[in-house]
């Protein structure tokens, strides 16, 4: 019976990880996948998670009974207050809430199953290029109409924002568009404030449906404030959204799959049917989310020290992170390397996209064992002083030859 099933394609972010491990070479950097690692290059698990992990071990009022459908209340409504800020009057108006769900990729299978089964919504928009998940993810979740708005100009090697203007302009009523909210998976290139505006503009000029997609708030530019403004920026403007937040990155738990779908509508009257429709669709697909990871999350945002303490850490990340923009750069220009490579510095979050051809893309693997993707995206945190000089050499290869 199983005769029909073809293979599928691989993951290409998986298939180079995994090239990696299986690679014996002593020099070999893996610029791959979107985790972060130390200066050491080793996976680092927050102090603060350890922390509250160890006082969990000895809690025995934790018990192992299933979380409501939609989540645990302690996580998600200071998911929430952390996306749209404590005092945002959305939430006072009893018009914001949270959904737990499984990390951010979960809360975008969400929320695209409820906008396409509940509002009927049926075409999305996705950045050219973004997360290469975002387009299967609403498939699978019925819509129909996959659309593409213009991003990175790789001439400039920077955000094509009047393509992307007038992409949102020819979109029709209703469209969903995918936007990051900050620190942009795979260019690292964000909107400035004044092309948010524009952008908040064209959505409500339009009637646009804008789904928020918050992977790194905090990990981006050390500050979860500065990093959620885009989204309190469009709820202060009137705009009713939907945002898909994930703990994977600022709180390095990735395989716990912690995240959260916040709602703001336009008014409390809808939210109580509308999270009945979001209790059925959760219990048809996994019935409820698994409570580890957001009881950590729900400890640290609840408690103002381990609060402070986590920021530290976040800031600890994202400090290196600009820190090796900054080194790259300055290797390269020492190497001589032709070109400006500014906008590895101008870029945000943990990757870059180099502008690396995918010729040079493969040079890099094959002759160098430094792995990236074939779009020249690199992970900035696979970088660290042991590496910098020699990943920087390898470039330069590249590009010279
Ligand atoms: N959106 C973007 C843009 C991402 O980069 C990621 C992580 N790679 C996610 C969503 C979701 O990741 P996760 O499901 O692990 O939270």
């Amino acid at each position: 019976r199983y005769d029909v099933v073809e293979q599928g394609p691989p993951i290409e972010v998986f298939q180079m990880n995994n090239l990696f491990l299986n690679d014996s070479h002593q020099n070999k950097v893996n610029l791959t996948i979107g985790a972060y690692r130390d200066e050491n290059a080793k996976p680092w698990v927050l102090p603060i998670v350890r922390k509250v992990e160890k006082q969990m071990a000895e809690d025995s009022t934790l018990l192992h009974e299933y979380l409501p459908v939609l989540g645990l209340e302690a996580f998600t409504n200071a998911s929430v207050a952390m996306l749209l800020g404590q005092d945002n009057p959305a939430i006072a108006e009893g018009r914001a809430f949270g959904v737990q769900t499984l990390s951010g990729t979960g809360g975008l299978r969400i929320g695209a199953e409820f906008l396409n089964k509940q509002l009927h919504y049926t075409t999305f928009y996705y950045s050219n290029p973004t997360w290469e998940n975002h387009h299967l993810i609403f498939m699978n979740s019925g819509f129909t109409t996959p659309r593409q708005y213009r991003y990175w100009d790789a001439k400039s090697r920077s955000l094509d924002i009047e393509g992307f203007l007038e992409d949102l302009r020819n979109a029709p009523e209703n469209a969903v568009i995918i936007l990051h909210a900050c620190a942009h998976n795979p260019t690292g290139i964000d909107p400035t404030r004044e092309q948010w505006e524009r952008i908040a503009d064209v959505v409500q000029e339009r009637k646009l449906f804008p789904f928020f997609d918050s992977a790194y708030q905090g990990f981006a530019s050390g500050d979860l404030d500065r990093d959620a403004w885009a989204v309190r920026r469009f709820v202060e403007r009137g705009i009713e959204l939907v945002c898909a937040q994930s703990y994977a990155k600022n709180f390095g738990l990735y395989n716990e799959r912690v995240g959260n779908l916040t709602f703001v509508l336009a008014s409390s009257k809808q939210v109580a049917p509308v999270k009945s429709q979001l209790t059925w669709i959760v219990r048809g697909m996994y019935s409820n989310p698994p409570a580890h990871g957001a009881r950590v999350v729900a400890t640290v945002l609840n408690n103002p020290a381990l609060f402070d303490e986590w920021r530290s850490n976040i800031q600890m990340m994202s400090t290196r992170v600009i820190q090796m923009r900054e080194a790259l750069r300055a290797e390269l220009i020492k190497l001589g390397t032709p070109g400006s490579w500014d906008h590895i510095v101008a870029q945000i979050g943990l990757f870059s996209y180099t502008g690396l051809t995918p010729a040079q893309a493969e040079r890099l693997v094959q002759h160098y064992h430094v792995y990236l993707l074939r779009s020249g995206r690199i992970n900035i945190c696979g970088l660290n002083p042991g590496n910098i000089q020699y990943v920087a050499a390898a470039i330069h290869d590249a590009v010279t030859t």
